[in-house]
């Protein structure tokens, strides 16, 4: 579907994901789909936490044990391809990398948006980390309700037209 629509399915999107009682602690998700030359999620990980291997084509792959969901991809990949996610009770939390103005505040209620585009749910901003190290891309953390585990994506300004 990936090739067709440039939209994952949701069982591409699934095949991302561990379990999600593997999920009570942030861990990185990394969709990325296609086979390309890049490796920043790689090299940026303090803890050897996404492999590549010696082909820098190949698709990373995350070593669950290994991440402690500290971000650092999220804001390093240059293809926003990176989000945090964990689950707690019937929320999720999300942390994503955001590149447009304005810059949600904390406790805003935004749109939760789709990969199709589409309004899907509401979105708390639970908190926005902006620093030196991250060139802009600010690293947001989002709540939504946990039944859009596998259709959230981002976030669009409520005032927006
Ligand atoms: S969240 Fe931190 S520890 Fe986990 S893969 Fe990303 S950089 Fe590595
Ligand atoms: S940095 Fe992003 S786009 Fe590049 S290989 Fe890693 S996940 Fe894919």
């Amino acid at each position: 579907m990936l090739n067709q629509t440039g939209i994952a399915s949701l069982d591409e999107i699934k095949s991302c994901f561990p379990k999600e009682h593997l999920l009570l602690k942030p861990k990185a998700i990394i969709e990325c789909y296609q086979e390309i030359p890049c490796n920043p999620c790689s090299t940026s990980c303090p803890h050897n936490a996404i492999i590549i291997g010696p082909d820098i084509n190949e698709r990373p792959t995350l070593d669950l044990d290994k991440c402690i969901g500290c971000g650092i991809c999220v804001y390093s990949c240059p293809g926003l391809a990176i989000t945090l996610v964990s689950i707690k009770d019937d929320k999720a939390e999300f942390k994503i990398p955001y590149e447009f103005l304005p810059v949600p505040k904390k406790d805003e209620i935004w749109n939760a948006i789709s990969r199709d585009g589409a309004i899907v749910s509401k979105a708390k901003i639970k908190s926005v980390l902006s620093g030196p190290k991250q060139d802009k891309t600010v690293l947001v953390t989002v709540e939504v309700d946990k039944q859009y585990l596998y259709d959230f994506i981002t976030i669009r300004c409520p005032y927006e037209r």
